[in-house]
């Protein structure tokens, strides 16, 4: 490879939604002995999901596949109530890890059907976002992906609404939202829009380095909608060579020029700088700074109030000191990328031979 420099999008990689939802499985994982279940992959990344495998996670389709009593936690991507309320039975430990911002478009849906709106829901069919959040009104929402899915819509005569996945690139959003309303004369949108800030932020950073680059890498997977959505991006922005990658294993051995790196909200850390290492760009690495990310999502209530009773529990039983209760309250200073990586530790530490 002959990469002169590398220009590296800032933010990238995990936002506030996958931050939570992966320290969340983490705590599961200390806490009970395996196996732990897991609704739905917890976010979309391979390495991420391979890695709480090793460590006793099952990943399940169906909440029927949990047995009795076990620890289950449903994923960031919002789950349908339906699902919630089953993986509450039987006596399961369930935790709810789903990220706040689709919460909110749940929300909007459930309000928007009970005041009698027909919903027009603009996303990816049979993405786990969009399938739970249309679970929560079938008979309300209409699920489109594009201007030609508006084509198809019967004609709506009562009042409709407007609302999106989270993780939609912005001009597939402006694009059909535009479709939308030239359709409907008076619509309902959410004052704020669901595109959540970690997707409009990441593709933002990505348009100012697809302006200078010659190649540009995203690191995510393939089932990742916002990955997805930042490929389309450098593609609408004029780059002819974009190549979406799970890992540095992946990337083509002739790239040269200016590449630009990029990472889906849910591609770890480590893998970027595998990327960069493997790039070796001769005249090093540029930061480019699109904005600040301070947003921070504390663990579920639930798993806060479980590890607070197990706490209280163990310092009567065993009159030791308060350790789950006290990481708690740290839980902000500690990113998902450091806890990933010391689960691997623990896991390489446990197959050592003694
Ligand atoms: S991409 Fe957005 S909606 Fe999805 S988990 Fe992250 S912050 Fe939440």
């Amino acid at each position: 490879m002959s990469v002169t420099k590398v220009l590296l999008a800032e933010p990238r990689g995990f936002c506030a939604g996958v931050e939570k939802a992966i320290k969340a499985l983490a705590w599961m994982v200390r806490v009970f002995e395996p196996p732990i279940y897991c609704y739905h992959e917890i976010v979309h990344n391979q390495l991420v999901v391979e890695r709480f495998r090793k460590l006793g996670v099952v990943f399940v389709d169906t909440v029927d596949q949990v047995p009795p009593g076990a620890p289950v936690m449903l994923s960031a991507h919002g789950t349908a109530p339906a699902v919630v309320t089953s993986s509450q039975e039987a006596g399961r430990i369930s935790i709810n890890a789903v990220c706040p911002l689709v919460t909110k478009v749940h929300h909007e849906v459930k309000v928007r059907s009970q005041r009698g709106y027909e919903i027009i829901y603009i996303g990816h069919r049979g993405h786990d976002e969009a399938v739970g959040t249309v679970a929560v009104a079938p008979e309300s929402v209409h699920l489109i992906e594009d201007e030609h899915d508006l084509r198809e819509l019967d004609r709506i005569d009562g009042p409709v609404a407007l609302v999106a996945q989270t993780t939609l690139s912005m001009d597939e959003w402006a694009e059909v939202r535009q479709e939308v309303e030239r359709e409907y004369s008076e619509i309902w949108m959410p004052t704020k829009s669901d595109l959540c800030f970690a997707t409009t932020n990441r593709q933002g950073a990505l348009k100012e380095i697809a302006q200078r680059a010659d190649v540009v890498v995203v690191l995510g997977s393939s089932n990742s909608s916002n990955t997805v959505a930042l490929e389309k991006v450098a593609r609408s922005r004029g780059v002819t060579q974009v190549f979406r990658v799970n890992s540095a294993s992946e990337l083509p051995r002739d790239l040269a020029g200016v590449v630009g790196v990029t990472a889906g909200a849910s591609a770890p850390d480590e893998l970027v700088d595998e990327v960069i290492a493997s790039l070796n760009p001769t005249h090093g690495v540029e930061v480019v700074h699109y904005t600040a990310e301070e947003e921070y999502f504390p663990p579920p209530p639930e798993l806060r109030d479980f590890l607070r009773s197990l706490s209280a529990l163990l310092k009567v039983a065993l009159a030791s000191p308060l350790p789950y209760g006290t990481a708690l309250e740290d839980d902000a200073s500690v990113s998902a990328s450091r806890t990933l990586m010391e689960l691997n530790r623990d896991l390489s530490e446990s197959k050592t031979p003694r």
